[in-house]
């Protein structure tokens, strides 16, 4: 089980800060921000932390977007000094992802204090970075603990808590693909940690008007969700229970956003939307019968090398032979090839069953605008053909076995 003790999500976090602080031996951190959340929470942080008998030091961002890139971390990265022993991050997912980064590399601790219910990640493992415009997790470190101040939560912007929400509901389909990457590609697999994330969207599900109107029920709830979102992940591990073919299509489009110089969407959004589509993908894999499947599967003629190397060249440019070097999919060996669409035959009823857990499109659609988050990629500045592409394409970002490459194996997409 992780070690973040206290997780507290409270109107009085603050005060639990620095009771907190005032226990233990460090004596000074360094708390970083942007100028949004200087303002928003950083400032009564450094105000606790210094009743608290510590020496303070502010790294704030330079204002403009906050991308976890090498730019940025080298921002934060030269402010940091030798003398530093703890680190408070104070801001959304991305100050946070790189604060986590930075002081694990520092070999030094850090607090996570969100001011947006806009993620999962505040108490996971992993820090999402794109290096090399990449997007890639990379494992780090855990906050020692973590303060979320609900009225700051409340008062963040409405969308940001509609994207925490739609990554919530992105476990849905991650859920379903973890079972059947378990089932066809052997990828571990936890029954107990399945069984926790389905709680954690269960209830978001059920609070999902009050997470629209941002109350503090509301907002509660899914910070507690996406708390033990995260927690599932630093307790398995890696990404996998929190993490499938929505969120490939989401780094898709982040990365196809940021290649082309626009500004960057949130990752909940970005989620939630794909939800939607992988969703559509479960309706039609439901309506595969079993009945001439071994033929269906053997008649799908799979793209060969150079065709599938010149496609991820198309879609990713200067990145693709680092996607095509890694990959177990590109050119996968006949063996492995003839494996998989056995055990697909095989355990057909268990796909179907695993298939039947996720809601059709229009249902988790339904969950989304409730909450009032988007459900299509027009809603989010999205091309339908970047909603091809990622189809087509994002599978390409990881190994993981997942509902689109299971479809790719049917012949429901090339
Ligand atoms: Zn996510």
């Amino acid at each position: 089980m992780s070690h973040i003790d206290p997780i507290v999500v409270s109107p009085t976090a603050y005060d639990e800060l620095e009771t907190y602080l005032r226990k233990q031996t460090w004596t000074r951190c360094t708390i970083v921000s942007d100028q949004h959340t200087w303002a928003a929470a950083g400032s009564s942080i450094a105000e606790r932390a210094r009743r608290a008998g510590l020496t303070v030091r502010e790294i704030i961002l330079e204002p403009g977007e906050v991308v976890a890139d090498e730019i940025r971390l080298l921002e934060i990265l030269r402010q940091t000094t030798p003398t530093d022993e703890l680190f408070i991050a104070a801001g959304s997912g991305t100050i946070t992802d790189m604060t986590r980064f930075i002081s694990f590399k520092l070999g030094v601790p850090f607090l996570s204090c969100p001011t947006a219910a806009s993620v999962d990640g505040f108490t996971s493992i992993g820090a999402p970075l794109v290096l090399k415009g990449i997007k890639q997790t990379l494992i780090s470190q855990p906050p020692r603990a973590m303060f979320a101040d609900t009225g700051i939560l409340c008062g963040a912007p409405t969308e940001m808590t509609a994207a925490g929400y739609g990554d919530i509901i992105g476990k849905i389909t991650s859920l379903a693909d973890w079972r059947i990457g378990h089932l066809l590609w052997d990828e571990p697999y936890d029954e107990s940690i399945a069984l926790r994330t389905q709680k954690a969207i269960d209830s978001c599900v059920e609070h999902r008007h009050e997470i629209g109107k941002r109350t503090a029920t509301g907002v509660e709830t899914l910070t507690h969700a996406l708390v033990e979102s995260g927690l599932c992940l630093v307790d398995f591990g890696e990404s996998r229970p929190a993490s499938g073919a929505e969120h490939h299509l989401s780094h898709f489009w982040e990365m196809q956003l940021l290649r082309d110089g626009r500004p960057a969407i949130l990752h909940g959004a970005k989620v939630g939307v794909a939800t939607v589509m992988i969703a559509g993908l479960y309706e039609r894999i439901r309506q595969i019968p079993r009945e001439g499947l071994a033929e269906r599967l053997g008649s799908v003629h799979l793209p060969g090398i150079s065709a599938e190397r010149d496609a991820i060249h198309s879609a990713y440019g200067s990145y693709a032979d680092q996607l095509i070097h890694g990959s177990e999919f590109v050119g996968i060996d006949k063996d492995r090839l003839r494996d998989v669409r056995e055990r697909i035959v095989q355990h057909w009823g268990d796909i179907q069953g695993i298939a039947a857990t996720v809601p059709g499109a229009q249902d988790v659609a339904g969950l989304l605008r409730d909450a009032g988050a988007p459900t299509t990629c027009s809603d989010i500045g999205l091309s339908a053909e970047m909603e091809n592409a990622a189809f087509r394409y994002a599978h390409y970002l990881r190994n993981r076995f997942t509902s689109v490459k299971l479809a790719r194996f049917l012949g429901l997409h090339s």
